[in-house]
């Protein structure tokens, strides 16, 4: 069952990719606590420790697989937005880019005859739609409060109760 050298590199290139996933969203939480929303903060910060679990599921793989992991450099990210609604907008656009780098993966997986990549994928692929709807709701529930500071409190209130599954 060992993995292919262009499927290891792909994986490798997602690990990648989750830790940046998860520096862009540490990166959204101290954006949030400099404009005193603890609560959007919080959110971000337990988004950004999913990423790093994310980044470990395909660690494993590669590792359990007999394949070598390398760890590459992590780009810096944005440090400020435009708004809270801007912020979460660019998450969803974010997660959005992260489906089809998943979808590409299965790709080269279903190419390459692995089931158990295949298999390991479906998780994500599951994952993905959870992503892509919990950031899209905050940015449709952003627009709805736009004008009125009283709902975006009541929101980032609601926001910080989120807690890591
Ligand atoms: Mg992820």
């Amino acid at each position: 069952m060992i993995l292919s050298k262009k499927l290891e590199n792909a994986i490798n290139k997602q690990i990648n990719a989750e830790l940046w996933s998860a520096y862009l969203y540490l990166s959204m939480s101290t954006y949030f606590e400099s404009i005193n929303l603890g609560g959007f903060a919080s959110w971000m910060r337990v988004q950004a420790q999913e990423e790093v679990e994310h980044a470990m599921k395909f660690y494993n793989h590669i590792v359990e697989r007999r394949g070598r992991v390398i760890l590459s450099a992590i780009a810096v990210t944005q440090t400020t937005w435009k708004s809270p609604l801007h912020a979460f907008d660019e998450a969803f656009k974010h997660e959005q880019k992260v489906t089809a780098m998943i979808e590409n993966l299965a790709n080269i997986a279903t190419a390459e005859k692995d089931y158990a990549a295949t298999s390991m994928l479906k998780w994500f692929h599951d994952e993905q739609v959870e992503e892509e709807l919990q950031t899209d709701t905050m940015v449709q529930k952003l627009k709805m409060v736009e004008k009125s500071t009283g709902a975006l409190f009541m929101l980032d209130r609601e926001a910080g109760k989120r807690k890591k599954e």
